[in-house]
């Protein structure tokens, strides 16, 4: 390519948004609303779905050229290796469900990604309609938190209107699920695709051996609510989803009953494991603080320590 030729590129790049990354090819959302398949240019490292990017067209060849700066990206980590997932999230619905049991390590360590990152996250709980009773404690325990909680059923056929109106709002483009498997992820997302229906287990994309999670991300334009611009986003459904790529003060930071009670702990720095005169080993012994979350706190910090290189 000769330099007037690449200033062109640059001159006629156009803007779209991954829809999926792999290492051959980019599914991209053009800012027109239609998909296009293509390639990342020489100079570009990395995409992950929901970022922003800049693309030329040449002899019928898509070509990421530029990747904007995120607002956000949701990661996970394996040991100390960090995944980056999902980029430029405006709302992370953490989906949980009567049956498979509430997993309160898997949504405690979501919502310390999420606010890590500083990325919006609602709760949702699925199958209502099989009763609320197991699921009680929890939805009244995150709520007591501050946590947006919203029960729902996708079986009903209908998401809650509050679902829909976040959906709604302008200002929220891209959209994303997690949730461990059997939740009804694939069935919720199905409730904004009525013409297209996803089949249930192909959000977790099989394989020849049946469902199986991959590691990848995938997003799906919203067409329905009349916004084809935006799009849902389906983070693959792990059991485990590791933090080791943060720092204990950043997971600290993301307890709200944590910080409320660092104030009166007896050391400024306390990490509330084994310091004396610890505030919050108080409240836990005390019932204050539910000890589920003291406990995924702790199980974060000694995955955060076995994760350090040396
Ligand atoms: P995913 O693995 O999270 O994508 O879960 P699926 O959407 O595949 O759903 C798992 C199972 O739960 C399926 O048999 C669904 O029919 C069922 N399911 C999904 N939503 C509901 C619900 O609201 N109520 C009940 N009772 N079952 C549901
Ligand atoms: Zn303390």
């Amino acid at each position: 390519m000769t330099a007037s030729n690449s200033l062109d590129s640059v001159f006629t790049a156009k803007a779209a948004r991954v829809l999926s990354a792999t290492r051959r090819h980019v599914d991209l959302l053009s800012d027109v609303g239609e998909t296009l398949r293509g390639r990342l240019g020489s100079q570009v490292q990395q995409v992950v779905v929901g970022d922003n990017v800049r693309y030329v067209c040449e002899d019928s060849q898509v070509t990421v050229c530029e990747v904007v700066q995120r607002k956000n990206c949701f990661s996970r980590s394996t040991g100390h290796k960090r995944k980056e997932l999902a980029a430029n999230l405006d709302i992370l619905f953490v989906v949980s469900a009567v049956s498979p049991p509430f997993n309160r390590i898997f949504v405690d360590r979501v919502l310390t990604i999420a606010s890590v990152e500083k990325i919006k996250s609602i709760l949702l709980v699925n199958k209502e309609d099989l009763g609320l009773k197991e699921v009680e404690n929890a939805i009244g325990l995150y709520r007591s938190l501050g946590f947006a909680v919203i029960p729902m059923s996708a079986l009903s056929g209908e998401a809650p209107d509050s679902l829909k109106d976040m959906l709604r709002d302008s200002n929220v483009i891209n959209v994303a699920f997690c949730g461990i498997s059997g939740v009804g992820k694939s069935t919720i997302s199905n409730l904004f695709f009525p013409n297209k229906k996803i089949t249930t287990g192909e959000l977790s994309r099989k394989t020849g051996q049946g469902k199986q999670t991959t590691s990848q991300a995938q997003g799906y334009p919203i067409k329905e609510l009349d916004c084809s611009l935006k799009i849902l986003i389906d983070l693959p459904g792990v059991q485990s989803i590791g933090v080791g790529h943060l720092s204990p003060l950043e997971v600290a930071q993301s307890f709200p009953e944590l910080t409320a009670a660092q104030g009166a702990c007896q050391y400024r720095d306390c990490s509330h494991r084994s310091e004396p005169g610890c505030e919050v080993k108080e409240m836990v012994a005390q019932g204050i603080i539910a000890s589920s979350r003291y406990d995924s706190y702790l199980q974060m910090l000694d995955e955060i320590e076995r994760a350090r290189p040396y």
